[in-house]
């Protein structure tokens, strides 16, 4: 399936520092693995990456392309006071509400290179369940402890809302939002991603077995402990760092487009 090849728009590779370049092949990668994973919600969510030369500028998507049509060219620049410093040749701008929550994100968290924000509906569900996520799965006690939850306050568009994100994101890397989506922070693209991929099915598992109207196995509170300090930062390779390049080959092999 090729929707690249719908638009037109000035390549940029040569034009941009090779480290600029590198973060837009990553966060274009990003998008179309997303789209490829049933993670999109048409264009209604944002993915970005801080660049690293530049920390006080990041890529984010057009407002109008739909995520399998993104490209490493298509990307919007802009700064974390939402100047935008680089625009394709496209009549899609900066949207409000994915401004309001990546600034907010790079604004308070200087660790942070890359954010994920989706609007699946398993991460919908458990955002809208009191419980939140629990550790029912070996997959959800990576994140047991590390999760932090934001209350609805209708879509992210007035200013003051970057404060009250970045008060309850704090120093956690993964947010549920309540009534909204989900959402992660990484020191790489790959590792937003990936964290991403973890907590979707980790939201997945959870309601399928709360479905099935039967009591649930919750494992006790030392397992889930060990199991989530084995998840601890430090305690094993970065998450990405393994998976990315077998990523790339599986976009690669639907549509390479997103190289251009
Ligand atoms: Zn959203």
């Amino acid at each position: 399936m090729t929707h690249a090849s719908r638009i037109a728009i000035a390549p940029l590779r040569g034009s941009v520092s090779d480290a600029e370049w590198r973060a837009r092949l990553d966060l274009a990668a990003c998008y179309r693995l997303c789209e490829q994973f049933g993670m999109s919600d048409m264009i209604y969510t944002h993915i970005s990456a801080r660049l690293p030369e530049s920390p006080n500028h990041f890529l984010i998507n057009p407002n109008g392309l739909l995520f399998g049509e993104i490209t490493a060219s298509s990307l919007l620049k802009v700064t974390l006071d939402g100047e935008v410093l680089y625009r394709p040749d496209l009549p899609y701008g900066l949207h409000p509400a994915g401004f309001t929550i990546h600034s907010a994100l790079y604004r308070a968290r200087p660790d942070a290179m890359a954010a994920m924000h989706t609007h699946t509906i398993a991460g919908m569900a458990v955002s809208a369940l009191k419980c939140g996520l629990l550790p029912l799965t070996q997959t959800a006690t990576r994140f047991y402890g590390r999760i932090a939850y934001h209350g609805f306050r209708g879509p992210e568009r007035d200013p003051s809302e970057r404060d009250s994100l970045a008060r309850s994101v704090g120093e956690m890397n993964y947010c549920i939002l309540r009534n909204h989506g989900l959402l992660t922070l990484g020191a790489s693209v790959a590792e937003a991603f990936v964290a991403m991929w973890g907590l979707e099915r980790a939201c997945q598992a959870q309601l399928q077995a709360m479905a099935c109207n039967t009591p649930l196995e919750i494992p006790n509170a030392e397992v889930v402990e060990k199991s989530c300090a084995m998840y601890a930062p430090g305690k094993s390779r970065t998450y990405g760092s393994l998976e990315w390049e077998g990523l790339l080959r599986r976009i690669d092999a639907v549509d390479p487009s997103w190289r251009e």
